[in-house]
């Protein structure tokens, strides 16, 4: 086994262009149709970007189009949670159980009542932005949402107004959700209120680009290597690292750690955030999605990078990203 092994910049760019080519007219799975504004996104949109430690991006295909965050936007609040209470605190108050069911399962919730579970499906992020503080401060805990999210990736991040309309108007099951939350005692401010900012921090608009960007800050122990910021506490990577590799993937997570070795968190607008502690942050977007809700394109772009150098996480080699070699 190779402990240091070295991989220049040239080998990494070469599989994410391969990884394009080779999926870019894959034509599996669908639009997320239960959101009326995802279903009508063009779905042949495809883009990969990866950033290095030097801030440097490497991407190809579409990485500047702006698409819902969706679900990775559990992964910037959890981190918001764990930088304002700390881990012990979300451990007790939402837990880090993955609970093996689709995101927006309520039977995980009915059987898990006495057991909270992860902050990276619906009732768990719900929770934690429930815990967000100034609790009971709508507009206060917004600011602190987004700015969490701006200074993960480095830039201004926007609302798509239309797709927080088309969410708000459909999200009866997550209704649903943030009310059973509350008969248990597991939710931390207003239900409506928790429920509302929940569906606008689904609805920012996110580039692939600035994706990578987030992966990174929390693969370099919250260093953002392009602003240069120290946004939270380097502890705290490998918590997040943790909740990503057991739900990143909801009921697919298993099979995608044990296939791809990447802890992951997909989003059902079509982008995928992967972070490879110590290596580099990686994004790919495609809209459309499996029946777990993970995108086709960008599951198998990252699957193949990751194979073709060799970078599973739990290979246990070190991998180092280096300059290459001038002659
Ligand atoms: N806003 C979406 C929902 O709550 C997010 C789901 C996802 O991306 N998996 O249903």
């Amino acid at each position: 086994m190779n402990r240091d092994r070295r991989i220049r910049k040239e080998e990494l760019k070469i599989a994410v262009h391969e990884a394009y080519l080779k999926f870019k007219d894959c034509k599996e799975g669908r639009n997320a149709n239960y959101i009326p504004y995802l279903a009508n996104i063009e779905d042949n949109l495809f883009g990969i970007a990866v950033c290095l430690p030097d801030g440097e991006i490497m991407s190809v295909g579409d990485c500047g189009y702006m698409f819902g965050i969706e679900s990775i936007s559990k992964v910037a609040t959890a981190l918001l949670v764990l930088k304002e209470y700390g881990s012990g605190t979300l451990l007790d108050m939402i837990g880090a159980d993955a609970t093996g069911m689709p995101f927006n399962s309520v039977l995980a919730i009915l059987l898990e009542n006495e057991h909270p579970s992860t902050p990276l499906v619906n009732a768990g992020a719900i929770s934690a932005v429930s815990m967000v503080r100034p609790v009971g401060n709508s507009n206060g805990k917004w600011e602190a949402i987004k700015e969490n999210i701006e200074k993960l990736c480095g830039s201004e991040v926007r609302l798509i107004d239309e797709l927080y309309r088309s969410e708000s108007v459909s999200n009866h099951n997550n209704r649903a959700i943030a009310w059973l939350l509350k008969s248990y005692n597991r939710i931390y401010d207003e239900p409506d209120i928790s429920l509302d900012l929940y569906t606008r921090q689904c609805s920012l608009g996110v580039t692939a680009t600035q994706l990578s960007i987030m992966a990174a800050t929390i693969a370099f122990g919250g260093y953002n290597p392009t602003t240069k910021e120290q946004v939270f506490k380097s502890s705290l990577t490998s918590k997040i690292t943790s909740l990503m590799a057991t739900t990143g993937f909801y009921e697919h997570t298993g099979d995608w750690m044990f296939s791809c070795g990447l802890p992951a968190k997909s989003g059902v607008g079509g982008g995928i955030m992967g972070v490879l502690p110590g290596i580099f942050g990686i994004a790919a977007f495609s809209p459309p999605i499996d029946e777990a809700g993970n995108s086709v394109r960008a599951q198998r772009a990252l699957q193949y990078i990751m194979e073709q150098l060799n970078l599973h996480i739990f290979s246990g080699e070190r991998a180092l990203i280096v300059e290459d070699e001038k002659n």
